[in-house]
């Protein structure tokens, strides 16, 4: 499969991994989870990819609340996290391991901001017309808790989820600076912090009437 440029590692990265990727000026960040809520699924997988192509998978195990290395590369001032929906990684992220991701970049806000010609920001779209990649979702909703035993096919789709993601995230900035929208995304990104703990308090909307 081609999966070589990745890693699979047990609940954290090693010292080795933590010193590559914190060389990296980006890096494409993704999760898989046993469902949609941070208090009640738990977080199975956290994958990586950096600038040259790089990858990881981290299997997180059953209970664990917290992984030192990871923390301190996903908190890291110096490399940008991109994620695609970030809104949700990051409170995951947050509420299961303690780790307060920052700097972060969402390509799927800059794509909503960037692309009003569309109304579709999937990282499937996205993908498709900005790398000219057909990705293969069919393991989307699977399960993901037996991380001991994924297939081959659930690998290459979480792989595929950071893979192609830089890529996109620059072609994104360009689109974003042309377009005059750089600084509002960049303020969107400011905020999502106050969004995710939001989130995680189960407000729905105080903003609303
Ligand atoms: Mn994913």
């Amino acid at each position: 499969m081609d999966f070589e440029d990745f890693q699979i590692y047990d609940s954290d990265l090693p010292e080795s991994a933590l010193s590559q990727f914190l060389q990296s000026a980006k890096l494409a960040v993704d999760t898989e989870t046993m469902g949609l809520l941070p208090q009640r699924d738990r977080l199975c997988l956290v994958q990586l990819c950096d600038d040259r192509g790089r990858g990881a998978v981290v299997r997180i195990a059953l209970g664990q609340r917290e992984a030192t290395n990871l923390k301190q590369l996903l908190e890291a001032a110096s490399v940008l996290k991109v994620f695609h929906f970030a809104r949700f990684d990051v409170a995951m992220l947050s509420y299961q391991l303690g780790i307060q991701v920052a700097p972060f970049f969402c390509t799927k806000v800059a794509s909503k901001l960037a692309r009003t010609y569309s109304p579709r920001h999937g990282l499937k779209e996205l993908v498709q017309e900005l790398e000219k990649v057909e990705l293969d979702k069919s393991s989307q909703s699977s399960d993901w808790g037996n991380a001991a035993n994924l297939s081959d096919d659930q690998l290459r789709y979480a792989a595929n989820d950071v893979r192609y993601l830089l890529n996109v995230q620059q072609k994104l900035v360009e689109m974003l600076k042309r377009e005059g929208r750089w600084e509002l995304a960049q303020q969107c990104f400011q905020c999502l912090p106050t969004i995710v703990a939001l989130d995680l308090l189960q407000y729905k909307d105080v903003f609303e009437h």
